[in-house]
């Protein structure tokens, strides 16, 4: 670790103007707005939500990584932690060229609400490495990842802070994680990274889980609104692990999923797809776009189609103020970290769209992580069955509690998810007090 940063550099929210404008805008600025807007629905403390308003801490590393040509180059890494009151710090790495240390502090807020929304007692981190992961080789993505979990290794641990995958990486990088900081402990540690490979402690249903909630949470409110899913035409933006699983759970269930997309293009077939068919990017990169479909769109006019539900499950600030005005869905639900810019979230709400969010639709992702971690710590795996039905009730308990929040107060359903995850916060930060 080459150096440590306080933030209390960071400024309020209200205070900058010129910034409420910019459209899209940083995670970090999505965050707190989303914040303070939940705030105004709750009796909390002003010194509470300044507290969650700021990171913990956040970490900056360089990574000195030898390419496979003997030259040395150096990279920069992050994580993020953003509260801890409920439990250890968790929440995913991921290797993208766009990551900064804003974009690790908001994604580390939304994972502090996520665990929250979910009930289970973990708080929120977020890291990441500055680097595109397919200019890699394998070879560079193992030395890169054991160098970082070695930087990293002060700061993480199973009771501390939990990393997991997220865009860039994958089970066999938790698992060169894992071994990594496993070797320096002197024992296998292998609750200290989730979304590893069963055979080395991970948890069956673990990869699908992100995309599994997000059908299930579609499946509900789907049927919130008394619409039948027969009847419901789908389209999914992105085809990783994420859009691919949630695509194949509501083609499953019935609804005609008409549209996907990989980072090339998009493919549209109105009388639907086969989702099955269609191998996702983690399989075959590049399928989806080379995919023998009727017709064949661009990413964006993916987001414009005239369909039922449209599922954003690739990257943040894709439904922004350019086009939320001409997003034709009857509704939205998240499936990457921050699809939705505020400002296009004011013009749904405006419309009359509804909006349910990431850290309620794709948090079966670390739903199974907590159920990884609890297998970790009891040296005990469970059934894949197992594991997804008690993802199913995890969901629908998170969800219950949502929609008696959406029914009982005239908010959107992102505000409703908030307003269920800062009472438990806030809560938890009055009984515990501040010390020292
Ligand atoms: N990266 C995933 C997310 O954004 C999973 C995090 C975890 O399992 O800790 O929710």
């Amino acid at each position: 670790m080459t150096s440590a940063n306080s933030t209390s550099e960071y400024e309020s929210v209200s205070e900058s103007e010129s910034e409420r404008e910019r459209d899209p805008e940083s995670a970090v600025e999505t965050a707190r707005r989303q914040l303070e807007r939940a705030a105004a629905h709750l009796d909390v403390d002003d010194g509470i939500i300044e507290r969650l308003q700021h990171p913990t801490s956040v970490y900056r590393v360089s990574i000195p990584l030898e390419r496979d040509d003997g030259s040395t180059e150096m990279l920069t890494g992050y994580r993020a932690h953003h509260d801890s009151v409920r439990g250890p710090y968790k929440g995913g790495l991921r290797y993208h060229p766009d990551v900064t240390e804003d974009e690790c502090i908001g994604l580390s807020m939304w994972m502090t609400w996520k665990c929250a929304v979910m009930d289970i007692p973990f708080g929120g981190g977020k890291g990441g490495v500055v680097v595109n992961p397919k200019d890699l080789s394998r070879d560079e993505k193992e030395r890169l990842t054991r160098r970082f979990a070695e930087e990293l290794r002060p700061i993480i641990g199973p009771m501390t802070d939990i990393p997991a995958p997220d865009m860039g990486t994958d089970p066999q990088t938790m698992a060169w994680f894992m071994d990594a900081y496993s070797m320096q402990q002197g024992q296998t540690e292998p609750g200290v990274v989730t979304g590893k490979p069963p055979v080395v402690g991970g948890s069956y249903g673990r990869e699908e889980a992100p995309g599994r909630s997000v059908g299930i949470i579609t499946r509900e409110t789907i049927e919130y609104y008394d619409w039948d899913p027969e009847e419901t035409t789908v389209a999914v933006q992105g085809f990783g692990s994420v859009g691919a699983n949630a695509a194949r759970y509501l083609d499953e269930l019935g609804t005609s999923v008409v549209a996907v997309s990989d980072v090339d293009g998009a493919i549209y077939d109105p009388d639907g797809l086969d989702t099955t068919d269609v191998e996702d990017h983690d399989e075959t990169p590049g399928m989806v776009s080379g995919y023998d479909a009727p017709e064949t769109l661009s990413n964006e006019a993916l987001l414009e189609l005239d369909v039922d539900v449209l599922i954003p499950a690739a990257v943040g600030n894709v439904l922004t103020a350019e086009n939320a005005r001409d997003v034709q869905a009857g509704m939205i639900v998240e499936g990457a970290n921050g699809p939705t810019t505020s400002r296009a979230d004011e013009i749904f709400e405006e419309r009359g769209v509804p909006v349910v969010p990431d850290i309620i639709a794709n948090a079966g992702g670390v739903t199974v992580s907590y159920f990884e971690w609890l297998q970790d710590i009891n040296r005990r795996s469970w059934r894949h069955e197992r594991v997804n039905e008690e993802l199913e009730t995890e969901m629908l308990r998170a969800w219950n509690a949502v929609r008696s929040e959406y029914e009982d107060r005239d908010v959107t359903w992102r505000d409703a998810t908030y307003i269920v995850a800062l009472s438990r916060i806030a809560a938890a930060h009055e009984a515990r007090g501040l010390w020292p």
